[in-house]
């Protein structure tokens, strides 16, 4: 059940023009009827998002993400559609009716309140115990670490006690019971031992979602128990590959660019130095989910990995996910130390800065680790690798422009004869080697679904529904031919007869509004691009007649086939075909 009427929905969206809304976000620049701009949802060098103030919609036509001025601000804000009403009711200075919430939705919100208030409590409870006597094992931990007691109180550490049942203890003493204890992620609930707590001997991280609330905790054994550091499991209220360890505070920096690294105790060190601008993913690779966070706070990051070969590894597997989001990447050198931690401890802030001020272009990073695979000494490997750092050049920057100034600086840093490096780019080239269109290096599994495997049936079905909206004089010529009927299932069809029924009762469609009768992500983008079909290059007036008679005839008969195939009755595919033989002795003359 949708949290707001429909009429208050449509309110709020017309009240919001999708232009204005997105300018605050994407430099649009008009082109004909549309805006365009370079897509925020993924990285790109020539502006394929397109803006249109007439559908009131966006679509991306690089990665096929689209939708309304609702479906952008839960993409980019990562909101939900109620939150997203909100947002554009506050801005357009609607008052939103108060509604009951629905039991469930209350019974939701109830838990998501108490799961937090738990993890609260527990944050709360380890921190008394790390400054009591239970405490001092952790205590001395932290001090070893060096961190002051302004830093510990900063970042609300904490410790568990040597029992494994004080915490459960704690909080049914609290009044909390097994039931909502048992998904809060830190107490385990086992039929014959009862309820025990998952952390137990360790010094503790709590672990904040950017507005400052608990959700987890990260815990360090004390001694050499195993593993070494525990993270809580995933909860309702604790999506991992979302949250990101020194955000809270990181989100108030004044630098640009964060700092990325990969521990608690890299944060904590660097806050500590100043460094204010410190996160870290949590126990976890870099996922996309992560970079959708960092990319609504900054444009650019710095790797601060650990420099041996596994925090080599993750920097390599981290700059395509970072470029994909759209977010640029530079790499700090931390030799001979391990990680930022080791570094401020031995060198110092100002050190770290300097490091910073020197960090490496992630594409130079990406071709020096190339390096290291290869023995140099030999001529013919030596050869291998700067053909491949020449293949990576190509593959990488689309741009003549850009695959100069990069030739250069890769000849000058890996001491390869400038003209033998661009002779061997434009070769290259010659042999069909290009830049992966615009998305650089895309995961596979996106790839995927950015380019869905689309059959000329869905086409033609898209193609007209577009015409329909951007033409809709053409409605007298098609309808006395092909109906909602004829469109697939789902999606299509809904979609077809809310067209249908805007243009047969003279009215302009709604391409906004038909947005919202869809709540699934994936529905929302598949209406968006059944409206961003484009027509091709066509612009005589003959030309559209021929491809629109062939449109209304491929889609005609596949919904024949399909009727035939499905077992339609008799008298139904009769008409069916008589329709079609009018279709094809038709003249349409736009
Ligand atoms: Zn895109």
């Amino acid at each position: 059940m949708p949290y707001y009427s429909d009429d208050i929905v449509e309110e709020v969206r017309s009240r919001s023009d999708i232009v204005d809304v997105i300018s605050r976000y994407v430099n649009l620049q008009k082109k004909g009827s549309q805006y365009f701009g370079l897509c925020p949802f993924h990285n790109e060098k020539t502006g394929s998002f397109s803006v249109s103030p007439q559908k009131q919609m966006f679509y991306c036509f690089g990665c096929g993400e689209g939708g309304n001025v609702f479906s952008f601000l839960m993409k980019y804000e990562n909101m939900t559609f109620k939150e997203a009403v909100e947002e554009l009711a506050g801005k357009a200075g609607i008052t939103l009716p108060q509604r009951e919430m629905t039991y469930q939705e209350r019974q939701r919100a109830d838990k998501r309140s108490r799961l937090f208030e738990i993890n609260k409590e527990a944050a709360a409870y380890y921190y008394k115990l790390l400054r009591s006597d239970a405490g001092k094992q952790a205590m001395d931990y932290f001090t070893k670490r060096e961190l002051t007691l302004d830093t510990m109180h900063k970042f609300g550490l904490g410790c568990t006690s040597k029992y494994s049942d004080s915490l459960y203890k704690h909080l049914r003493e609290k009044g909390y019971e097994d039931e909502i204890l048992k998904d809060c992620g830190l107490i385990t609930i086992d039929e014959k031992r009862g309820g025990h707590d998952k952390f137990w001997n360790r010094a503790m991280f709590p672990i904040f979602d950017a507005n400052g609330k608990v959700v987890a905790f990260g815990g360090r054994v004390m001694g050499d128990g195993e593993p070494k550091y525990l993270n809580s499991p995933e909860t309702e209220i604790f999506n991992k590959s979302k949250t990101l360890f020194g955000l809270y505070f990181a989100r108030k920096t004044r630098r640009e660019q964060f700092i990325l690294c990969e521990g608690y105790m890299d944060v904590i060190a660097l806050h500590q130095a100043g460094f204010d601008n410190a996160v870290a993913s949590l126990g976890t690779a870099l996922t996309e989910g992560h970079a959708g966070m960092l990319k609504r706070y900054v444009k650019d990051v710095y790797l601060s990995y650990d420099s041996d070969g596994a925090g080599q590894k993750a920097a390599l597997r981290a700059i395509p996910i970072l470029k994909n989001a759209g977010i640029s990447c530079r790499i700090i050198n931390m030799k001979p130390y391990k990680d930022p931690d080791e570094f401020i401890k031995n060198l110092g802030a100002e050190e770290y800065e300097k490091r910073i001020q020197n960090a490496e272009n992630s594409f130079m990073y990406q071709i020096r680790m190339l390096q290291t695979r290869y023995d140099m000494t030999d001529p013919e490997k030596k050869s291998d690798f700067q053909k491949e750092a020449a293949r990576m050049i190509v593959m990488e920057f689309p741009t003549q422009l850009e695959r100069e100034n990069y030739t250069e600086s890769v000849a000058s840093a890996f001491n390869i004869p400038k003209d033998a490096l661009a002779k061997y780019i434009i070769e290259l080239g010659r042999q069909g080697i290009t830049a992966k269109k615009d998305t650089g290096h895309q995961p596979q599994e996106q790839k995927k679904t950015m380019k869905p495997r689309d059959d000329g049936m869905k086409m033609s079905q898209r193609l007209l529904l577009t015409w329909l909206v951007e033409t809709p004089e053409i409605y007298l010529n098609i309808s006395p031919y092909v109906t909602p009927e004829d469109f697939e299932e789902g999606v299509y069809k809904i979609v077809a007869g809310e067209v249908f029924k805007a243009l047969e009762e003279h009215q302009p469609v709604d391409t906004a509004r038909i947005v919202d009768l869809f709540m699934e992500e994936e529905d929302r983008k598949t209406v968006a691009a059944l409206f961003n079909t484009t027509v091709g290059e066509l612009t005589d007036n003959s030309d559209l007649s021929k491809a629109l008679k062939e449109t209304l005839l491929r889609i005609k008969k596949n919904s024949l086939e399909h009727a035939q195939k499905s077992g339609a009755d008799l008298k139904s595919l009769v008409e069916g075909k008589k329709t079609l033989q009018r279709l094809e002795r038709l003249n349409i003359s736009l």
